[in-house]
Formats: structure tokens, C-alpha cells, sequence
């Protein structure tokens, strides 16, 4: 009784705190009672309204888009359009006040920033809880989220302790680890018992590892295995539902736009065709994804290349779900890096660290000893030396205090045999 009225006061407080997020989530629900007839309709007249938008808003889209021609005869948006237009993509009635800026990786090494505002977050949110709700989770039931960027975990202290008690919603800092933080977390989802795990693939494995190795039972609280930010391979996936004896659901999206897609509880992947459109180009012997955000009207986001591959596929679902059906195709591949110490640490970590020291074209961190890395850099001219040194001192402070950074400026960066720049490469003998 007690357990009950203090459940209903949770979920009380939990809508009162987040009411814009649970009036968004109830739209996008309703759009799920749809036939594929409806939704795609829906979709075609948010693409017009989004399209004739950027052109009357952003001085960017203004002189690229013409309105009046076919869709697909509109220009692509490169990741490299996007670093050279962020301000021009801006819409001309934004608050600046009311504007945030984030990074995130861009196609050829250089840090893309996007601009976002509490709509958008919010909205990102309630897309997030829609997907997690095809597990078999309600609002209100237990998450831990495993991110390694630092934005993602903030405050402190009571404001922080009260926001995890009213959504159940946690956050556990995982820009990197080592075997005792993997027991730590380990024991910490034994103890709360939460209905979902979220993380990035890389991590999520890593901790399915160790709760194989060391036979560690998990909860029977556990309905879904949200994967994200990376490719999902399939032996990551296997080793994930045998160490936590659940589905593990594979999203899709990136900071700039997310929720493109998630994998339903029959495993197949839907596009959310009331959030995006979602293109695939033939080329190269490649399907290239190309996304336009059907929601975002601060810095609209039209005919997008994600730098990733994937093909859209015909046919329905039993789950229910009225959107389309796609597949991803080979994509994003970071590698981890390890320290003498143990530690392994997320790639995004190196990714950020770039952040506001420009101007770069290109980078990459190439880890070639457990105590060494290169940094090359493709720059037009030497970078701040100052700036340099801090970078190098954070690391050390962060990663290992051993850690050797050399930096080598070159004319250009490989690609992989897949076609994508990586950012981080490591390149140790192997140990074991
Ligand atoms: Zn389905």
C-alpha cells in the first residue's frame, strides 16, 4: 500500500518536472495507432513544411533550397557544409539567449558544432522513451545509462540524486574503466535492479564480458539492452543478451539528429518517420544514408549525409510498429584504448578534446604503445602551443600519467577500407 502510494507520487512528480517531455511522448504515441498509409503521408507533408521553412528562415537554405523543385533534385548537406554554414544554418527567429552549442565528430576528423535549444532536447527525450517503451519499459522504470561524454552527467548532490529518484532514471560516468569500475557497476545494477541498461555498444560489451567471465547473476528486472552511438556487432550483441538474459535493442541516430531509427522487440529495425526522413544513395558499391530532421526548426538539418550506410527494406513488422522497415549497413568504427594500468577509455573522449582549439581540417589519435599516442593533425597552420600542452596535461590527468602524445602535422589522412575516417586508431601488438 505504502510502496504504492509513494510509486504514484514518483510518477506525480516525475510528469509535474518533465511536462513538456510527457506531452511530446503522448504525440508521438498517437502517431504509432497509425496504418504505414497514414504515417507516410504525415511524412511527406512535414518534409514540404520543413523544406519551405529553411528556405524563408536560414540565410543558408535560402539561396541552396529551391521549394518549388522535386526533393530529391535538392542538394546534399555535407558534414564539411555544416562546420563552414553552422551560423547561416541558424534560423533567423532564434533566441540566441535560449541557444546551446554541442560538438560532435565531423566526416574528415574536423569537430562539427550544432546549435540545440530545451525544445529539441526535449523532444530528443520523449523520441527516446517512445523507443524504449517497445521493450516492454514504462516512464518511471529504472535506467542506467553508461555515456562517456561528460555534458551528459551533470550537477551534483541532492538536485542531482532527487532528478534520478523522480525519472529512475541514472547515469553512471563511463568515459573510462577498468576491471574494479566494471564491478562496481555490475554490483550497482544488482542492487537497483533498473528495467533498461543504455550505453555505447563498445562499453555495454565490455561489461557483458565481465559478467561472464566472473559469473555474476543479474536481475530478472532486466527487459532491454539499449545499444547506441556505434556499430553493434554481432558478437557484441550475443555476448550482452547471454550476460544479462535480455534483448538488446540497437538504436540509430547521432547528436545532430537523433532518433532516426530503433530495433523493436521482433528485432527489426524502424525508421520514425514522424522525426526524420530517411534517404539511401547508391554509391561507391555503397548505400549512403541521408537524413532530414522533420523536427528541428532552430537549425534545420535537410538531406543530411551521415557518413554511414544502410538500406531501407520493404515489408511489415508483427510488433505493431506502422514505420518502415531498414537495415545499417557497415559504419561507425572506433577502437578502445588501453593503458598499462588496465584502464580502457571510450574513444569520444578523444574526440572532444579538440573541441575550440581549431583551425583543424583533419585529425586522428593513433595509439601505437600503451603509453604512447600520435595526434596527427592536417592543419593550415601550427596550433597553439599553449593549447597543445593543456591537451596533453588532461590527458595525462584523465587517461594515464604516462601517456605520451606526439603530435605530427601531415598533408592528408588515410580513410579506411570501408571509406570512413576514424578517429581513433589503436594499433597495439596484441597481448593476450
Ligand atoms: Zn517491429
Amino acid at each position: 500500500m505504502i510502496a504504492q502510494l509513494s510509486d504514484r507520487l514518483r510518477d506525480w512528480l516525475h510528469r509535474r518536472r518533465h511536462a513538456e517531455r510527457f506531452a511530446l511522448l503522448e504525440g508521438l504515441l498517437r502517431h504509432q495507432a497509425l496504418s504505414r498509409a497514414e504515417v507516410l503521408r504525415q511524412q511527406q507533408d512535414d518534409l514540404a513544411n520543413i523544406v519551405a521553412f529553411a528556405a524563408a528562415n536560414t540565410d543558408f537554405y535560402r539561396d541552396r533550397l529551391a521549394p518549388d523543385r522535386p526533393f530529391i533534385d535538392q542538394p546534399i548537406l555535407t558534414k564539411d557544409d555544416v562546420v563552414h554554414n553552422r551560423d547561416a544554418m541558424l534560423a533567423r527567429g532564434a533566441d540566441r539567449k535560449q541557444v546551446g552549442i554541442a560538438y560532435t565528430g565531423g566526416s574528415t576528423g574536423n569537430p562539427l558544432a550544432y546549435y540545440w535549444d530545451a525544445a529539441k532536447h526535449e523532444l530528443m527525450r520523449a523520441g527516446m522513451m517512445r523507443a524504449y517503451m517497445g521493450s516492454g519499459w514504462r516512464p518511471g522504470d529504472g535506467i542506467i545509462n553508461f555515456w562517456g561524454a561528460s555534458q551528459d552527467i551533470r550537477g551534483g548532490g541532492i538536485a542531482r540524486r532527487y532528478g534520478e529518484y523522480v525519472t529512475g532514471e541514472r547515469t553512471l560516468g563511463a568515459r573510462d574503466f577498468d576491471e574494479r569500475k566494471l564491478g562496481e557497476w555490475a554490483a550497482c545494477i544488482g542492487a537497483t535492479r533498473p528495467v533498461l541498461l543504455q550505453g555505447y555498444a563498445s562499453i555495454l560489451a565490455e561489461l557483458a564480458r565481465y559478467v561472464i567471465d566472473k559469473r555474476i547473476a543479474m536481475p530478472r528486472s532486466l527487459r532491454g539492452i539499449y545499444s547506441t552511438a556505434e556499430v553493434l556487432t554481432a558478437e557484441q550483441r550475443e555476448a550482452m543478451e547471454r550476460a544479462f538474459s535480455c534483448r538488446v535493442f540497437n538504436q540509430y541516430g547521432c547528436r545532430e539528429v537523433p532518433n532516426i531509427a530503433c530495433e523493436c522487440r521482433h528485432g527489426n529495425m524502424h525508421v520514425f518517420t514522424d522525426m526524420v526522413h530517411l534517404e539511401s544513395l547508391p554509391q561507391d558499391g555503397a548505400d549512403r544514408l541521408i537524413v532530414t530532421s522533420l523536427t528541428n526548426r532552430l537549425m534545420p538539418f535537410i538531406r543530411y549525409d551521415l557518413g554511414d550506410s544502410g538500406r531501407l527494406l520493404p515489408g511489415d513488422c508483427d510488433c505493431g510498429w506502422p514505420f518502415p522497415l531498414m537495415e545499417m549497413g557497415m559504419c561507425r568504427r572506433n577502437d578502445l584504448i588501453r593503458t598499462s594500468s588496465g584502464k580502457v577509455v571510450y574513444p569520444a573522449y578523444f574526440n572532444s578534446l579538440l573541441n575550440g582549439i581549431g583551425p583543424i581540417r583533419q585529425y586522428q589519435f593513433v595509439q601505437t604503445a600503451l603509453d604512447r599516442m600520435v595526434l596527427k593533425l592536417v592543419s593550415e597552420r601550427p596550433l597553439d602551443g599553449v593549447a597543445l600542452e593543456a591537451m596533453r596535461q588532461k590527458v595525462r590527468r584523465d587517461v594515464d600519467g604516462a601517456m605520451l602524445i606526439e603530435v605530427n602535422y601531415v598533408d592528408a589522412i588515410p580513410r579506411s577500407a570501408s571509406g570512413k575516417h576514424r578517429f581513433i586508431v589503436a594499433e597495439l601488438p596484441a597481448t593476450d
